[in-house]
């Protein structure tokens, strides 16, 4: 898949860099795609289309009435999603450690400044009874989650890893390990690698610099950090995050990236950037269907605590048109090496047809809290007949006041969420997939046979 104008081709020792005036000037160029020019590009799907076809697919998809057009692009999608991953679905569940956070990203409920949002850090072994819970349902693809956190990424990071390798050891389970937390060095990469992680996830929020530098006030997020953990004075956040998937592949690690589609007015110049990345890293790395690259797909969505929200109120809504943002990234990148990630910051439906329209991978049951599992745990336990008290007096130790049932204990925490997203049992989305004709596979890798 040729990238349009990465400047860092042929530079030897030069990471990526999007040549983002060129993938602007592309998308400003191309005209909305009407039904049958649409019809038109997608006889060419299968093949990596042009940057100018999928631009002008995406405006037409953007605009008020471009419910015909997306309905073409996720119709030709789907068959191609079929062709090449026939009906499985790979899933995957968050486990969150800390909602501390030294960076101050103004879209983000768990951002620095964010004085009414209450922070927690969970404890080692709660946090492993969450991940046994998620491994017992049938996920056997676990995300360890953190605001940038140094403490919690360097110290509880790497022990949870290695607690969760071994886990899998003991149960015989072929599992992955993941981790989403700030952009880290070569070095550190390679430091959790050894402790068992397969792969890191990391969005870019945007990749352009101004509209990154509007966003994300101070922190490592802004500045990126050095070995030793301390931020780079002065140093290029926007430059050290874009970086960071060739990085974590230099340590050994299998990456995710994407954009968050609204950050930027320009949506079409970060969705064509996110596709330029991920052809960039498919031609220079080891990118196989064993060792995938995701394709994640974040949108801006409100945060838990309400009085402190700064998402403006005519943010573009992405709910309706997901589903064909899904199959453009789908028709951008048709490789079984390369997995669609739709998640659940839309509703379950939305989520469900972007994963029959281009998504191999999701995410089910999914809290973003530290410690969002217990309340589904103090359950399970209760129903054995097993006694509760212990678990109950750490939940109310973690949360630092008294609760008197599940409910509550969920809703307490809900509050500690990073923001506001759709949440549905696993088994909900086992029966939701099969209804769409898809199968949530029993395993973290992509199956032999597809149907
Ligand atoms: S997006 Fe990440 S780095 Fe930014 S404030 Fe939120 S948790 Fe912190």
């Amino acid at each position: 898949m040729p990238c349009f104008a990465s400047t860092a081709i042929g530079a030897e020792n030069r990471l990526y860099s999007p040549d983002l005036p060129a993938l602007k000037a592309v998308g400003a160029a191309a005209a909305p795609a009407d039904t049958n020019s649409a019809r038109a590009i997608l006889s060419r799907a299968g093949q990596p289309l042009s940057y100018g076809d999928l631009a002008s697919l995406l405006k037409a998809v953007l605009l008020p009435s471009g419910a015909g057009v997306a309905s073409i692009v996720c119709e030709c999608s789907a068959r191609l999603r079929r062709k090449l991953f026939g009906i499985a679905v790979i899933t995957m569940a968050p486990v969150e450690i800390a909602n501390t956070c030294l960076s101050d990203c103004l879209f983000c409920g768990w951002r620095r400044s964010n004085q009414i949002m209450k922070r927690l850090a969970i404890p080692d072994d709660l946090a492993m009874l969450q991940v046994e819970y998620l491994v017992g349902l049938g996920i056997h693809h676990i995300e360890f989650v953190s605001g940038d956190d140094i403490k919690a990424v360097r110290e509880s990071l790497p022990r949870l890893i290695a607690q969760t390798r071994e886990l899998f050891r003991r149960r015989g389970i072929d599992g992955i390990i993941s981790f989403c937390t700030l952009a880290l060095t070569e070095r550190q990469y390679r430091d959790l690698k050894s402790a068992g992680a397969d792969a890191m996830i990391l969005w870019q929020e945007t990749y352009d610099r101004c509209v990154f530098k509007q966003h994300i006030k101070g922190g490592p997020k802004a500045s990126g950090i050095d070995d030793d953990w301390k931020q780079v004075r002065g140093g290029d956040g926007c430059r050290f995050r874009i970086e960071s998937q060739e990085r974590a592949l230099r340590a050994g690690l299998d990456v995710a990236l994407g954009s968050m589609l609204g950050l930027n007015p320009d949506i079409c110049a970060d969705f064509l950037a996110a596709v330029d990345h991920a052809r960039y890293l498919a031609a220079h790395y080891d990118i196989t269907p064993e060792h995938p690259m995701i394709i994640g797909m974040p949108i801006w969505n409100p945060i838990t605590t309400q009085a402190t929200d700064l998402r403006p109120a005519r943010a573009p809504g992405m709910e309706t048109i997901f589903p064909a943002i899904a199959g453009l990234y789908m028709l951008a990148l048709p490789r079984r090496s390369v997995w669609i990630f739709p998640n659940c910051r839309v509703s379950m439906d939305q989520q469900i047809e972007a994963a029959r329209v281009a998504g191999v991978f999701t995410s089910t049951e999914v809290k973003l809290g530290p410690g969002g599992y217990l309340p589904s745990i103090l359950k399970n336990i209760r129903h054995g007949n097993s006694g509760t008290e212990a678990l109950w007096r750490r939940a109310a130790d973690l949360v630092k006041q008294a609760v008197e049932s599940e409910e509550e204990l969920a809703r307490v925490l809900d509050e500690h969420e990073q923001f506001v997203h759709h949440y549905h049992t696993h088994e909900a989305y086992l029966r939701a997939m099969e209804r769409a004709g898809l199968r949530l596979a029993a395993r973290a890798s992509l199956p032999a046979t597809d149907d």
